[in-house]
C-alpha cells in the first residue's frame, strides 16, 4: 500500500492549490478525484465556463448593440452560432483542466482517479479507474459542494435545470426564468438575455445579490431592468411543473396573491450546498454539523485531528480565492507554519456587465454594529476613460471609519470592477485610510481613477472632476 504524509480529497481550486502548496513544502503528497478531469466546479463547471459564455454573450451583444456608435459598420446581419459558442467554452475548459495535469506532473503530486472514502482516519479507499486503498498521515477534505434545490422542484436537467445545465445548451430559450438572483443566476441570466432570450429573475428576497452592500443590487437592478428583464422581487416559489417544453412556475407576491410565470426553461440557482456524499466521513471520526458542512476549528482541522477540510465543503464564502487560501493555509500549518486567512479581506465579484465587486463591511453591516462611518463615492461617468470606452454606467464606494478614516469597506459597480476590486483589497490589507488612497497616483485615463476620487470624497468631500 502506497503511502503519503497528505492526501487531498477533492481536485477543486481548494484541493490542487493545497496539494501544489504541500508539495512545494516537501511533502508526499496524494491527490484523489472522482472525476477523469482535475479543476473541481470552478474549473469544469464554474468559474471558467460561466466566464466563457459571458465573454462570447458580451462580444455578441457590443457587435450587434454599440459597434454602430463607434463607426464600425456590419454589412449583414450578425448571428449567434450557439453550438460554436459552447463548444468554445469547451476548449477553454479542457485547455485550462490540462493545464492542472501539468501541474500535478511538476510538483511530483500522485493523483488518483477514483471515489475516496474514508476506511478509518488514516486510511482511504479508492473507488474507481484508479481502484485501491492508500494510507496517509494527515488528510485534507476538499470536496466542494453541488447546486441546492427547494424540496418540491423535480430538476430534469432538460427543462427545469441548474447552472451545470446552462453551460451547455442546445439552443437559446425563448423564455429563461430564473429562481434565485444570486450571482450564478444574474450572472448567467445576462448570458442568454444577450444571445435573445426572455429573462425572469424570481427571487425570495425583496433584492437581488442580498447579502452585497444595497447600493449595488440597486445599481445592478437597474441595468437588468434596462435590458428589459423581469425582476420579481419578494416572490416565494411554491411550485414548479413541467407541461411538454413547457414549464410553469407558480409563486406567491409579497401580499399572499399567487402568480405564475410561463417559459419554455426554468434555472434552479437558488445556492449551493456542501458535498460529503459518499466519503464516510464518521469512520475517520469528522462530524458533519447539521448544514451538512464538515466542521473545523479556526486551524480548519476536523474533529478528527490528523483531517483538515477547506473550501465550499466548510464554513463561510462559497468562493474559488477563499477555497485557494484555504489550501495554502492548511498546507502551511502542516509544515509547522503560522498562517493566516483575513475573511473580511476576501472579495467578492458578480461577472455582469457591469461588473460588481466589494470587500469589507457594508453599510448594512456598519449600521448594524453601529460603527460610525463616512461615504465617499464616485459615478464612473464623470471619468474620461469611462467616456472613451463607452461604459459609463455605476460607481465606486468607499466606507471608511468616521474618527480613524480607516478604510472599512469599497464596493464597486462598473466596467472591469472585477479587477479594479484588488487595489482596495490591497489597501485594507495595508490598513489604508481613505486619504492614504487619495494620496498616491492613478494612471489617467483610468477606471481605476474612480477609486482615488471615491477616496477624495470619503476624506473632505474633496473629489475633483464632480
Ligand atoms: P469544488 O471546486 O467543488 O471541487 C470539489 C471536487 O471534489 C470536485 O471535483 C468533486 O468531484 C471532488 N469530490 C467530491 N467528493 C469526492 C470524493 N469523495 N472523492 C473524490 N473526489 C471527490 N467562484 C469564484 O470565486 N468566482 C467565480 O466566478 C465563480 N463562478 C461560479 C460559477 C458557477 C456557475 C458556479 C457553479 C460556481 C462558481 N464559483 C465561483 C464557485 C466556485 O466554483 C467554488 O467556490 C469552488 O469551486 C470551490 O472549490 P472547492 O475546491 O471547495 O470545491
Amino acid at each position: 500500500m502506497k503511502s503519503y504524509d497528505v492526501a487531498i480529497i477533492g481536485s477543486g481550486p481548494g484541493g490542487y492549490v493545497a496539494a501544489i502548496r504541500c508539495a512545494q513544502l516537501g511533502m508526499k503528497t496524494a491527490l484523489i478525484e472522482k472525476y477523469s478531469t482535475l479543476g473541481g466546479t470552478c474549473l469544469n463547471v464554474g468559474c471558467i465556463p460561466s466566464k466563457a459564455l459571458l465573454s462570447s454573450s458580451h462580444h455578441y451583444e457590443e457587435a450587434t448593440k454599440h459597434f454602430e456608435e463607434h463607426g464600425i459598420e456590419i454589412p449583414g446581419e450578425i448571428k449567434v452560432n450557439l453550438e460554436k459558442m459552447i463548444a468554445r467554452k469547451q476548449a477553454v475548459v479542457d485547455q485550462t483542466t490540462g493545464g492542472i495535469d501539468f501541474l500535478m506532473k511538476k510538483n511530483n503530486i500522485d493523483v488518483f482517479e477514483g471515489l475516496g472514502s474514508f476506511k478509518d482516519a488514516t486510511h482511504i479507499k479508492i473507488e474507481g479507474k484508479d481502484a485501491g486503498e492508500i494510507e496517509a498521515k494527515n488528510t485534507i477534505i476538499a470536496t466542494g459542494s453541488k447546486p441546492s434545490n427547494l424540496p418540491f422542484i423535480n430538476i430534469d436537467k432538460e427543462r427545469v435545470i441548474t447552472s451545470t445545465e446552462a453551460l451547455k445548451l442546445k439552443e437559446i430559450p425563448k423564455h429563461l426564468m430564473i429562481i434565485g438572483g444570486g450571482v450564478i443566476g444574474l450572472e448567467l441570466g445576462q448570458v442568454y438575455k444577450r444571445l435573445g432570450a426572455e429573462v425572469t429573475v424570481i427571487e425570495y428576497m425583496d433584492r437581488i445579490l442580498p447579502t452585497m452592500d444595497a447600493g449595488l443590487s440597486k445599481e445592478l437592478n437597474k441595468v437588468f431592468k434596462k435590458a428589459k428583464c423581469k425582476m420579481m422581487m419578494s416572490h416565494k416559489v411554491t411550485a414548479v411543473e413541467r407541461k411538454g417544453d413547457e414549464v410553469i412556475i407558480k409563486a406567491e407576491d409579497k401580499k399572499g396573491n399567487e402568480v405564475e410565470f410561463k417559459g419554455d426553461y426554468c434555472l434552479v440557482s437558488v445556492g449551493r450546498r456542501p458535498y460529503t456524499d459518499g466519503l464516510n466521513a464518521e469512520a475517520a471520526g469528522v462530524k458533519i454539523n447539521d448544514r451538512g458542512q464538515v466542521d473545523v476549528n479556526e486551524h480548519l482541522q476536523t474533529s478528527a485531528s490528523n483531517i483538515y477540510a477547506i473550501g465550499d465543503v466548510v464554513r463561510g464564502a462559497m468562493l474559488a480565492h477563499k477555497a485557494e487560501e484555504e489550501g495554502v493555509f492548511v498546507a502551511e500549518t502542516l509544515a509547522g507554519q503560522k498562517p493566516h486567512i483575513d475573511y473580511n479581506l476576501i472579495p467578492g465579484v458578480v461577472y455582469t456587465w457591469p461588473e460588481v465587486a466589494a470587500v469589507g463591511k457594508t453599510e448594512e453591516e456598519l449600521q448594524e454594529d453601529k460603527v460610525a462611518y463616512k461615504v465617499g463615492q464616485f459615478p464612473f461617468r464623470a471619468l474620461g476613460r469611462a467616456r472613451a470606452s463607452g461604459d459609463i454606467d455605476g460607481f465606486v464606494k468607499i466606507l471608511a471609519d468616521e474618527k480613524t478614516d480607516e478604510v472599512l469597506g469599497v464596493h464597486m459597480i462598473g466596467a472591469r470592477c472585477a479587477d479594479l476590486i484588488a487595489e482596495a483589497v490591497t489597501a485594507m490589507e495595508f490598513r489604508a485610510s481613505a486619504e492614504d488612497i487619495s494620496r498616491y497616483s492613478h494612471a489617467h485615463p483610468t477606471f481605476a481613477e474612480a477609486i482615488k476620487e471615491a477616496a477624495l470624497a470619503a476624506t473632505e468631500d474633496r473629489a475633483l472632476h464632480i
